[in-house]
C-alpha cells in the first residue's frame, strides 16, 4: 500500500474570489493574510442579513472575548429554510430514516417551513420568549430538527440533550442552563427495541427546578393517561397556525448551548452564537464535503451532539441541500443498515464515527458489497482518531477506492471542522489515517507544554506538542454557560494569546497535522513522549483485534508504562496467548521497544461515552486500583462494562 493517495477532483467553489485566486493554496494564504476581508466577504455573500454587518471581527484571544459581525442582524431559521423556498420549495429538505424503515419519510422545504412555523407558534403560546432557554429531549428526526429551528426562528436558545441520557443527567443539564421549557417524547425506537422515555421525562420534570412546563410529543396513544400532567405537543402543533414571522437577532445573540461529551470530566455547556456559527457551518460542510445543493448529505450523528447540530441541521440546510436524519442503529436489522440507506436515497456524502466504522469492519465486507454505493463521493469520520485499518476499509471497501476519505478534527467548542484533508485537490493528496490540513482562516500553533510557547515549524521539520490555534474563527464558542471563568481557564489561560484545544498533535514535514490524543493521554515512557493513539493504531492493525484503548500507568523505573485493553474479533479458534505476544512484537517492530504494553487485557467492551468515545480516565483508575475514585460516570453509555473490566484487571493480578 502506498503511503499517499490522490484525492478525487475538487473545484474551488468560492464565487466571492473568482478571478482573484485560482487554487486552494492561494485562497488559504489570502484567508490567513487578510482574515477579516476573507470572512467578511463570505459572510456577505453566503448569509442573508436583515441588517448587514459593518464590522467583521472584534475578537481577542488574550482575553477570550470572541465577537464576529457584531452589528449585523439576521435570523438563522430564515437562512436555513425560508430563503430556499423561492427556488426549491418542493425539494426534500430532510429525509428521516426511521428505525422501522417503512415509516421513513421525506419532508420538503415547504413542509419543513410550515412545520417549524407551527412549532414556533406552540413555543410562543407556551410562554417562550426571545433569549429563553429551551431543553430538547427528542431524537434525531423531523421533530428534533424542527424544535431546534423553531427556537432559532423566535430567538429562543436551545439545549439539546441526547435521548440516551438518564433523568438525572437530563435534569442536571436543564437546571445548569436554567431552561424554562422541556420538549420531550414518550417513546423512541432504536435497533428494533422500543425505548420508553416516559419515566425519564416524569423524573426529570419533577427534579428540575428551573422548568416551568414540559411539552411531550406522543408517539403512542395516551391510554394510561400519563400525558395528562403534561402538555400534548403533537396536538398543539396540529392546531397551530402555520404562519410565524421571524425574530430579528443580533449576530452575537446565543443560538444554542450544548454540553460536551464528558470524556475528560464534568461536561461543559458551551454557548454558540448566531451569525458566526452559521457561517462556519455553511462553509465547512460545503468545502470539506464538496456539498452541492442537489446533494443528499448523510451525517449519522444524533442531534444530541455538536456533529448533529452542525452537520445534520444547520450546515446542510444553510446550503439548501437535503439532509438525512439517521434515526436507527448501524446493526439494525443487520450490519448493512448504513449502506442500505446510502443506496436507497443515493446519498452523496456520508459522515460517521470511528467507533461505528470499527464495529462494522469487524463484521465482514459482504454487508457493504451487497449495496450499490456508487452515489457516494466523500466519506467523513469524526469523534476520535481513525486508525489506518479503519481508514483503509472505508477507502477501499466502502468507497470502492473512488471516494475521498475526510478525517475531520474538531470539538463542541469549535463549532465546525478545523482540521481536515479537504478542501483541496490542487495536486495535494490525502494521507491514510489522521493526516489533516487547516480549514480556511484557521492557523495551527503547536506549543511546548513546558514553556507555554509556540514551537516554530518549517517545511521539512516534524514537531509535536499541544494543539492550539492562533487566530479566532467565526464558529468558535463564546463561553461556558454560567461559568466564564472555567471557559478562560480551560481554553485561553494555558497558552496566552491562543485557543488551546486540550489535544496533542504532531505537525509533519509537509505541514500535515496528526492528532496524538488528549494531552492528558500522552504517556511518558523512559523520557519518550507517546500519544495513546499511536500505540492503539498499531494494536488495531492486528487482524484479530477490532478496538483498543491504551493508557499509561506509573512505573518505578520508566516513569510510565503502557497498558492496553483490546477487544478481539469474533473468531472461534483464537489463541489469546499467541495474539498477546504477536501484539507485543508488533508494537516493538512498528513503534519502539519501549512502547510495548506492559500488560494487555482482552476485554469484551470499553468504557465509552454515549457519543462513542473511550473514557481512558476510568481505565487509569481501575489499573491504579483506585476503584472508589472512578468519579462521574453519568456520561457512560454502558456502565456494566466497568465491572467486567475491574474483574479482568483484578483477576489478572
Ligand atoms: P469533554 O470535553 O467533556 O471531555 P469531548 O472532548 O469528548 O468531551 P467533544 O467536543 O464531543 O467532547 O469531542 C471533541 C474531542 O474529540 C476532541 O478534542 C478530540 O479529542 C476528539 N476528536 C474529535 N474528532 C477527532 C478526530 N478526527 N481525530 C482525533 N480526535 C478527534
Ligand atoms: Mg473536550
Amino acid at each position: 500500500m502506498s503511503d499517499r493517495r490522490p484525492s478525487a477532483g475538487f473545484s474551488t467553489k468560492f464565487e466571492e474570489f473568482q478571478g482573484e485566486v485560482d487554487s486552494h493554496e492561494a485562497l488559504y494564504k489570502y484567508s490567513i493574510g487578510q482574515t477579516d476581508e476573507f470572512w467578511g466577504r463570505c459572510a456577505m455573500s453566503r448569509l442573508s442579513w436583515t441588517q448587514p454587518p459593518k464590522t467583521v471581527n472584534a475578537s481577542d484571544l488574550n482575553s477570550g472575548e470572541i465577537k464576529w459581525f457584531q452589528d449585523g442582524k439576521l435570523n438563522v431559521c430564515y437562512n436555513c429554510v425560508d430563503r430556499h423556498l423561492p427556488s426549491h420549495a418542493d425539494k426534500p429538505a430532510l429525509i428521516w430514516e426511521r428505525d422501522d424503515s417503512s415509516k421513513s419519510r421525506k419532508v420538503t422545504y415547504r413542509e419543513l417551513h410550515e412545520y417549524i412555523c407551527k412549532f414556533a407558534n406552540v413555543l410562543k403560546a407556551n410562554g417562550v420568549q426571545k433569549g429563553d432557554r429551551v431543553a430538547i429531549y427528542l431524537p434525531v428526526g423531523l421533530q428534533g430538527a424542527a424544535a431546534m429551528l423553531a427556537c432559532a426562528r423566535i430567538g429562543a436558545v436551545h439545549s439539546v440533550i441526547f435521548t440516551g441520557f438518564s433523568a438525572e443527567a437530563l435534569s442536571h443539564r436543564i437546571d445548569d442552563a436554567d431552561c424554562k421549557l422541556l420538549l420531550a417524547q414518550d417513546y423512541t425506537s432504536r435497533g428494533g427495541k422500543t425505548i420508553n422515555l416516559k419515566q425519564i421525562v416524569i423524573d426529570a420534570a419533577n427534579k428540575s427546578k428551573s422548568l416551568k412546563k414540559t411539552l411531550v410529543y406522543s408517539e403512542a396513544d395516551n391510554q394510561d393517561g400519563w400525558l395528562d400532567s403534561f402538555t400534548d405537543l403533537s396536538k398543539q402543533i396540529e392546531d397551530a397556525s402555520s404562519e410565524c414571522p421571524i425574530v430579528e437577532m443580533n449576530a452575537e445573540d446565543p443560538l444554542f448551548l450544548l454540553y460536551t461529551s464528558g470524556s475528560t470530566g464534568k461536561p461543559k455547556g458551551l454557548v454558540h452564537t448566531s451569525a458566526g456559527y452559521l457561517l462556519y457551518a455553511q462553509m465547512t460542510v460545503k468545502h470539506v464535503f464538496d456539498l452541492e445543493p442537489s446533494d443528499v448529505f448523510a451525517c449519522v450523528a444524533d442531534i444530541g451532539w455538536i456533529t448533529g447540530h452542525t452537520y445534520v441541521v444547520y450546515g446542510p440546510l444553510a446550503n439548501g441541500a437535503t439532509t438525512l436524519c439517521f434515526d436507527s442503529h448501524p446493526l439494525f436489522p443487520n450490519a448493512g443498515r448504513y449502506w442500505e440507506t446510502v443506496a436507497k436515497y443515493h446519498v452523496t456524502q456520508f459522515y460517521g464515527a470511528p467507533t461505528a466504522y470499527r464495529m462494522l469492519l469487524r463484521l465482514g465486507n459482504e454487508f457493504v458489497k451487497s449495496h450499490d454505493l456508487s452515489s457516494l463521493r466523500v466519506i467523513g469520520s469524526v469523534g476520535e482518531p481513525i486508525n489506518v485499518a479503519a481508514w483503509t476499509w472505508l477507502h477501499e471497501i466502502v468507497g470502492n477506492s473512488k471516494c475521498d476519505i475526510v478525517d475531520t478534527w474538531w470539538q463542541t467548542e469549535t463549532g465546525g471542522n478545523l482540521l481536515t484533508p479537504r478542501p483541496s485537490n490542487q495536486g495535494a493528496e490525502i494521507k491514510p489515517g489522521m493526516a489533516m490540513r487547516q480549514f480556511y482562516g484557521i492557523e495551527v500553533a503547536i506549543c511546548d507544554p513546558g514553556t507555554g510557547k509556540e514551537i516554530a515549524w518549517e517545511a521539512g521539520q516534524k514537531i509535536e506538542g499541544a494543539l492550539c490555534f492562533k487566530k479566532p474563527w467565526p464558529g468558535m464558542a463564546r463561553t461556558i454557560y454560567g461559568n466564564h471563568k472555567r471557559f478562560l481557564e480551560t481554553y485561553y489561560n494555558p497558552y496566552p494569546g491562543m485557543y488551546f484545544s486540550g489535544d496533542g498533535a504532531v505537525r509533519d514535514e509537509d505541514g500535515y497535522v496528526t492528532i496524538t490524543g488528549r494531552m492528558d493521554d500522552v504517556i511518558n515512557i523512559s523520557g519518550h513522549r507517546l500519544g495513546t493513539a499511536e500505540i492503539e493504531d498499531v494494536l488495531n492493525s492486528h487482524l484479530s483485534v477490532s478496538e483498543t484503548a491504551v493508557i499509561g500507568i506509573p512505573h518505578e523505573i520508566k516513569g510510565e508504562s503502557a497498558v492496553a485493553f483490546s477487544i478481539l474479533k469474533e473468531k472461534a479458534d483464537l489463541n489469546q496467548e499467541n495474539v498477546r505476544s504477536e501484539l507485543i512484537q508488533l508494537v516493538r517492530g512498528r513503534l519502539a521497544k519501549f512502547a510495548a504494553p506492559e500488560k494487555i487485557y482482552f476485554v469484551t467492551g470499553l468504557p465509552k461515552t454515549r457519543s462513542g468515545k473511550i473514557m481512558r480516565r476510568i481505565l487509569r483508575k481501575i489499573s491504579a486500583g483506585q476503584i472508589d475514585e472512578i468519579g462521574d460516570v453519568t456520561t457512560l453509555a454502558d456502565p456494566s462494562v466497568v465491572q467486567l473490566i475491574i474483574q479482568k484487571v483484578v483477576g489478572a493480578k
